[in-house]
């Protein structure tokens, strides 16, 4: 390969990642891009490529480069260089005043400007900038130290990595947030995997941003909002919204519905205008903050121990409706877990009549510290569900008794278990009418076996008649049995087994999918399927094979084993196989590429056998030749090279030695 290409190639990738966080701001920041999704893609896989290519042109600051590799210990804990202190409260517009006639008592005068904007509803966050680029971000913890949590905030794909302008130390304030749309998505998955889904978007935030697996957290699309400048060396400005403009049009995503207001009356008609439009936002807000606008002044004024005396939080009431609270049940799910829920008294929510919300899990029962017979907040927040999100205490009946949370399973009497690291109740009986019926509308659903001839009410008929026992029992149906049940006849009976008999070939994925393994969703079973091609294979591998797998993490992994290393579950498969359900799919390995394409030439001597290293290349997807020609593109050479060397200098392509060569298979 000649220096020319290797200077072209420098070029291009300095361009391309030019370009793509111009279109990663507009599209993540500005929500204007100018491209399509498809153009943008194209422009990041040829950057991919490149780097690919060219693995010493890569660079931590990299577009390619949000997503950090395995996963970390643990979190260290940074101590703030500015603490970040809490901001006081204030419910009324009376409260409102009372703090702005503080401040004018300490200054004097009324201040010369205040600022006002929206208060985010997710997790404060510093973030440090050393010569342009992104070197550490903190979460707020207590206020003086607080976790790093780096790695995931790379992945926050609004937030510049690298930022021409800068001085060479800043540190900017912001709040990471989840957009009310990526919430209602990543619930969905949640359900599908059987998970735990987030009581909210901040709750949902604040565990992704402390995740050890930035992997995971780039999954779940956290946002950042930012709202000062804690600190900085060589940047002076009075103005706190000239400041937070100056960020902006550097490319940082600021706070929306900034505003600079002259006076008290200014910042009450910016909350009157926001208390109903705040809702139209795809974010929670709580409120609206306000600041004076003046650095001097805030020095002035300074801060208490807890909270600084220049700011304040106006808090908006809570959302939705009240009503009362008639009764808590429980339902429980298809791995048995036990959601309580809140029989309600109707009420209109946002458009519809309403008359169960969730209360997600018996901590957010006993954190809301409902009882049965209280009046409560209802709220859609965007989500389809609604859900209890307060407690009118004033209200509260005196002979209103707390809620004892079930320690027996409400279908089968089954004494409940709470599982290590999980929020959730759990039946623990495999054979729980409730999680039996759950087990088989999931097997037959769509994504899963697709066999749409089997509703609810049928399949709970098939199962109260004994008729099928485990999911390979669907095989074992017969025309004649199921023509003779109430309600069906010869017709129905024979589209379902036809149904059932197309419903063999689906894919292994679907299958896998369709067993409804904690943790499996459709994703996972489909790297599963491709990584292990049947069965057989996938229940003949231990969790550390499965972990092997891209996309496969710790916990899906663990669960794929325990699921298969149980005897009920080996008897399914076999008896799903007897029944010529046995999907095979192609192996992909899935194995490291990155060297695909390159043409390797070895000369002189090496510490490592020749053969050896070719065989390492090759497994990357290099080739290796015997001479040197202008296809060629490294010549490794060790000690004593002769005529390949001087070939190789000859025609301009580069020479790299063991050592880099090294660095290059280890990825
Ligand atoms: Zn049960």
């Amino acid at each position: 390969m000649a220096a020319k290409d290797l200077k072209r190639a420098a070029r291009r990738i300095d361009e391309l990642r030019q370009l793509i966080r111009r279109h990663d701001h507009r599209y993540y920041v500005l929500a204007d891009p100018e491209i399509s999704d498809f153009d943008y893609d194209q422009l990041f896989s040829e950057l991919e490529e490149l780097e690919r290519r060219y693995p010493h042109l890569q660079t931590p600051s990299s577009p390619t480069q949000r997503v950090a590799g395995g996963p970390l210990p643990g979190l260290d804990q940074v101590a703030h260089t500015v603490p970040m202190l809490s901001l006081d409260n204030s419910y009324s517009r009376d409260e409102l005043e009372a703090w702005h006639a503080r401040l004018c008592r300490e200054l004097g005068r009324n201040p010369g400007g205040l600022a006002a904007e929206l208060k985010i509803d997710g997790v404060s966050i510093s973030l440090v900038y050393v010569d342009g680029r992104l070197d550490r971000a903190v979460t707020r913890g207590d206020g003086t130290v607080g976790d790093d949590v780096t790695a995931n905030t790379r992945t926050i794909r609004q937030l510049p990595l690298e930022v021409d302008g800068l001085p060479p130390l800043i540190e900017i304030r912001g709040e990471v947030y989840l957009a009310r749309s990526t919430l209602k998505a990543l619930n969905r998955e949640r359900r599908e995997e059987g998970q735990r889904e987030f009581a909210n978007p901040r709750n949902a935030a604040a565990g992704a941003i402390r995740l050890l697996d930035s992997r995971e957290a780039s999954r779940r699309r956290l946002g950042v909002w930012c709202y000062q400048i804690a600190r900085s060396e060589g940047y002076e400005e009075d103005s706190h919204v000239a400041s937070l403009e100056w960020l902006s049009g550097l490319g940082f995503p600021v706070s929306p519905g900034l505003e600079r207001c002259s006076g008290l009356g200014e910042v009450e008609a910016f909350i009157g205008s926001w208390e109903e439009r705040r809702h139209d936002l795809d974010f929670d807000t709580d409120g609206i903050v306000v600041k004076v606008d003046s650095a001097a002044e805030r020095t002035a004024l300074g801060s208490t121990a807890r909270s600084v005396r220049w700011a304040v939080a106006y808090k908006f009431p809570p959302e939705g409706r009240t009503t009362k609270l008639l009764d808590i049940i429980v339902q429980v799910g298809r791995t048995g877990v036990l959601t309580p829920v809140a029989v309600l008294a109707p009420v209109e929510v946002s458009g519809s009549t309403v008359s169960r919300a969730t209360l997600h899990n018996f901590d957010e029962v006993t954190r809301l510290g409902v009882r049965v017979g209280d009046t409560v907040w209802v709220a859609k927040g965007g989500e389809v569900i609604p859900k209890v999100v307060g407690v009118v205490a004033a209200e509260r009946r005196p002979d209103a008794r707390p809620y004892a949370v079930p320690e027996e399973c409400p279908e089968c009497g089954t004494p409940v278990v709470r599982e290590v690291e999980e929020v959730a109740l759990r039946c623990p009986n495999p054979d729980c009418p409730a999680v039996v019926g759950a087990r088989f509308r999931h097997f037959v659903a769509r994504g899963a076996m697709e066999i749409e001839g089997l509703g609810g009410r049928l399949l709970e008929q098939l199962i109260e008649n004994g008729l099928i026992t485990d999911e390979a029992s669907l095989w074992d149906l017969e025309v004649d049995s199921l023509a003779e049940l109430p309600g069906w006849g010869e017709l129905s009976a024979n589209n379902l087994v036809n149904e059932l008999e197309e419903a063999r070939g689906r894919p292994l994925n679907r299958l896998l999918f369709a067993f409804g393994i904690p943790h499996v969703g459709e994703r996972a079973a489909k790297l599963l399927a491709r990584r292990f091609g049947s069965l057989e294979a996938l229940a003949a591998v231990g969790p550390e094979e499965f972990e092997e797998v891209d996309g496969i993490g710790p916990v899906i992994a663990a669960a794929v084993a325990e699921w298969f290393a149980n005897p009920r579950h080996q008897s399914l498969v076999t008896r799903l196989a007897e029944r010529g359900v046995d999907p095979r799919m192609e192996i992909d390995d899935g194995g490291d590429r990155s060297l695909a394409g390159l043409i390797f030439v070895i000369t002189g001597s090496l510490s490592r056998p020749r053969r050896e290293l070719k065989e390492e290349l090759e497994k990357m997807g290099a080739s290796v030749a015997g001479s040197v020609s202008g296809k060629t593109s490294y010549l490794v050479a060790g000690e004593n090279a002769g005529s390949k060397l001087a070939r190789a200098q000859e025609i301009g392509v580069t020479v790299i030695d063991e050592t880099e060569l090294a660095k290059m298979l280890d990825g």
